[in-house]
């Protein structure tokens, strides 16, 4: 993979791009994929976004989003400008497997893959140019990162700064997880001086629930929440009766993993949903307790040191069976 400054130079000729990121995305993925199309269009690039899934309700806000594809319901399109793209973008995630059913397709492109993205362990061989940095608090921050230092920080108007702003306080837990380095902070300024007003995008992230989601966050807290004092851990099972009882929709869950690190002491958050398709866990940790090798090595997953996720294709029940005997295994790191 060759150095990301390298795309610099390639960036002046009009080209067919087309942008993707993770399967469901949050605020970073799709803030970073639609910062990085308004900077592109720029440049006289035809720029197409396609998300691999359906996403959460509150991006329904950002600028750009009603142009983009979901794979899954427009796939006959989305795959005839996969077949057409000179240049693929792949942005806040680093190996294929993350975009589900998109993953074969983008095996099989010819064309000219960029990675952007900030998790661990980057599948680096299936890349051509591309940036992979775990110290970097968002991809909205490297997005960032790459318009300035493409000395194109005259583009960054106001849909571009709403993108990255709402990507960093998405990934860094509005500015409190360990992740937020001082040029977060000079970052956030320098878009509050090109004119951000951040607290729409707080109000569009964070104040637009309906009803039946702050209730089911209570339902989850009172009677799914399980505090287990011995590991310092707290494990949160989610049946599919509760998503149906509480119509529970694509990012609703998001952030409820964050509310038992409230808890004193505790080290680790472990959530389990009962998806469709696969029981999908969330890790959460404070300090030295690793989530990204703790998915990896018992739930087909990864992400960050501090933040993870994976899957497992059994039962509810015997998922969290296999999760209470890895915890016995992991009881030392938990102290
Ligand atoms: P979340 O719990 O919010 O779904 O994910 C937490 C972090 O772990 C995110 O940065 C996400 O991209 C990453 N992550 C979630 N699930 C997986 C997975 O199955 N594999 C990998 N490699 N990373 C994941
Ligand atoms: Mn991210």
């Amino acid at each position: 993979m060759k150095p990301i400054r390298e795309i610099v130079p390639l960036l002046y000729e009009p080209k067919q791009v087309a942008i993707t990121t993770h399967q469901k995305p949050d605020a970073d993925a799709m803030g970073s994929v639609l910062a990085l199309k308004h900077f592109l269009t720029q440049f006289g690039h035809s720029v197409t976004v396609i998300s691999p899934t359906n996403w959460a309700g509150w991006v329904n806000w950002m600028p750009g989003v009603k142009d983009v594809i979901d794979y899954e319901q427009d796939r006959q399109k989305a795959d005839s400008i996969l077949d057409k793209a000179e240049w693929l973008f792949c942005l806040d995630f680093n190996i294929f497997y993350r975009t589900k059913s998109m993953t074969e397709k983008l095996k099989e492109l010819n064309c000219v893959k960029i990675l952007i993205d900030h998790h661990q362990e980057p599948d680096t061989p299936s890349f051509d140019y591309g940036v992979s940095d775990t110290s970097k608090s968002s991809t909205c921050e490297m997005i960032y990162d790459l318009i300035v230092s493409s000395g194109h920080a005259d583009k960054i108007n106001n849909e571009i700064s709403e993108c990255i702003y709402a990507g960093v306080i998405g990934d860094t837990g509005s500015f409190r997880f360990a992740s937020t380095h001082a040029g977060v902070h000079t970052l956030v300024a320098d878009l509050k001086s090109r004119g951000l007003g951040h607290g729409i995008v707080h109000e569009h992230l964070f104040d637009n629930f309906l009803e039946n989601r702050l209730r089911f966050i209570g339902h989850v807290l009172l009677n799914r929440m399980e505090v287990l004092y011995e590991y310092n851990t707290v494990l949160i099972a989610i049946p599919k009766s509760d998503l149906l009882k509480y119509h529970i929709r694509t990012g609703d869950t998001e952030g409820l993993v964050n509310y038992p690190q409230m808890i004193q002491g505790i080290k680790l958050v472990a959530l389990v949903i009962d998806r469709d398709e696969e029981r999908k866990w969330s890790f959460r940790s404070k300090g030295d307790f690793d989530c990204n090798t703790f998915a990896r090595k018992y739930f087909e997953g990864g992400g960050h040191f501090n933040a993870s996720g994976g899957r497992r294709s059994d039962s509810l029940e015997k998922t969290v069976e296999r999760f209470r005997e890895v915890l016995k295994e992991n009881e030392k790191l938990l102290q």
